[in-house]
């Protein structure tokens, strides 16, 4: 089968065209991700470099060799540089161009000129690197999870591979002297490679920016935008999940004290900010694995898996010590407290309902043995019925009823 190379080049150009209009439209509709706009310059400026080799012999030489090859390796740096911009890094613009600038400036050195070989293995040793740099990138990047970074990590690896695989081809079988460079077998190969590369990649970080813009989504329905913890739903669902495991767990429900009164007294933007440090102090002082969340207005809960409740007790009195010396030097007199109920779940309890439940009933003791304490719940039984029974009466269960409704 005989391939085309000048046809190849044609296809190419203006599918790389269209692809890189793709990105340039996407990143219109999403202009922060600036990454959508470098791959879709870039793509822009392949499109154009195709265009000049496939016009060999028609426009003058230095147009199609060295400017053409020239803007088709600063594509490829530019979409290390889109690389690095999706990955959160510093876009590095001279690295990325100065590889054309390398290939364009050899070329006026007349022996490097003269030489196919020369030329080939600059060019393919440049694209190469860039090509494994974006792969390297990428991976770099895996901490954070998306389904489509491992086949954007392959695709770039075994397109560099190809780059990289024409240098040696360069050396042992050099194209016969006075041939033209577009008869040559690989360039065919490489062309084809090139083709396919162009849709690949573009789907790939397509998917890769929808999949990471899918996940931002969930993250934020799944955050309370006061605090930043996971909200109430979020905080069921991963508790329940933990459950699941046959592992004990503790459960910690917090309640802030008089927290209506410090509204009230500073101001309702001190009581959010009391919120706030409230919450990064059970962040910090949690154990590793620990879910934490808001589950109502001054209310946070925790689950501790591999915890009893007597062990969780030292957790929850770490974090009402840190919370009670919690000062604001503008607010001498506001001294916040916490109280918190804990329940434990042994392995194989799956009812969170009842857990949550069984922590309210001891944060509602808590709460009547003074606040600024912890309470451990005993089985769920009749001894904290009848103090709920109690509470319901003299009506200062209303957090406890609000809780059990849910
Ligand atoms: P107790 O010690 O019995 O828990 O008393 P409390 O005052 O903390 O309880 P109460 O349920 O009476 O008041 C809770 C208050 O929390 C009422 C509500 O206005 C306030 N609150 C709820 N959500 C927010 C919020 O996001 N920001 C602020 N600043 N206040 C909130
Ligand atoms: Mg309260
Ligand atoms: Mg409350």
């Amino acid at each position: 089968m005989h391939l085309d190379i000048s046809t190849l080049l044609l296809v190419t150009c203006v599918l790389t065209f269209l692809v890189g209009a793709l990105f340039l439209l996407s990143w219109a509709q999403a202009r922060t991700t600036r990454s959508l706009a470098i791959w879709g310059i870039a793509h822009i400026l392949g499109s154009i470099a195709s265009g000049g080799l496939a016009l060999r012999g028609i426009i003058p030489d230095w147009a199609s060799i060295a400017a053409a090859n020239g803007v088709l390796i600063g594509a490829y740096g530019l979409i290390w540089s889109g690389v690095r911009a999706f990955e959160g890094r510093s876009l590095r613009l001279p690295v990325a161009l100065s590889g054309g600038g390398l290939f364009a400036a050899a070329c006026a050195v007349p022996a490097f000129y003269a030489s196919v070989e020369a030329r080939v293995i600059l060019a393919s040793a440049i694209a190469a690197a860039f090509c494994a740099a974006c792969a390297v990138e990428i991976w770099r990047g895996r901490r954070e999870r998306l389904v489509s970074r491992y086949p954007a990590v392959i695709l770039l690896a075994a397109y560099g591979a190809c780059y990289a695989a024409r240098i040696p081809a360069a050396i042992v079988a050099p194209l016969p002297r006075g041939a033209n460079p577009l008869q040559s077998p690989w360039l065919a190969v490489l062309c084809f490679a090139g083709m396919l590369f162009t849709i690949a990649i573009a789907f790939v970080f397509m998917a890769l920016t929808k999949e990471r813009a899918e996940r931002a989504q969930r993250l934020a329905a799944s955050l309370d935008p006061l605090t930043g913890i996971a909200n109430r739903r979020a905080f069921v669902a991963d508790a329940e999940a933990v459950l699941a495991q046959p592992r004990r767990s503790a459960l910690l429900l917090f309640d802030l004290d008089h927290f209506k009164s410090i509204n009230d007294t500073y101001g309702h933007a001190v009581g959010d900010g009391v919120l706030i440090g409230f919450c990064a102090i059970g962040r910090l002082l949690l154990p590793e694995g620990a879910v934490f969340g808001r589950v109502g207005g001054e209310e946070f809960a925790s689950l501790i898996p591999d915890r009893t409740a007597e062990a969780a007790r030292a957790d929850a009195a770490r974090i009402g010590r840190a919370f009670a010396a919690l000062r604001l030097p503008t607010l001498p007199h506001l001294r916040p407290s916490v109280s918190v109920g804990i329940a434990d779940a042994a392995p194989g309890e799956r009812d969170f309902d009842a857990l949550m439940r069984r922590a309210d009933l001891a944060l509602y003791r808590a709460k009547q043995n003074g606040r600024n304490r912890v309470e451990l719940a005993g089985p769920e039984g009749r001894g904290d019925h009848a103090m709920l029974g109690r509470a319901r009466l003299d009506g200062r269960a209303r957090e406890g009823r609000r809780s059990l409704n849910r």
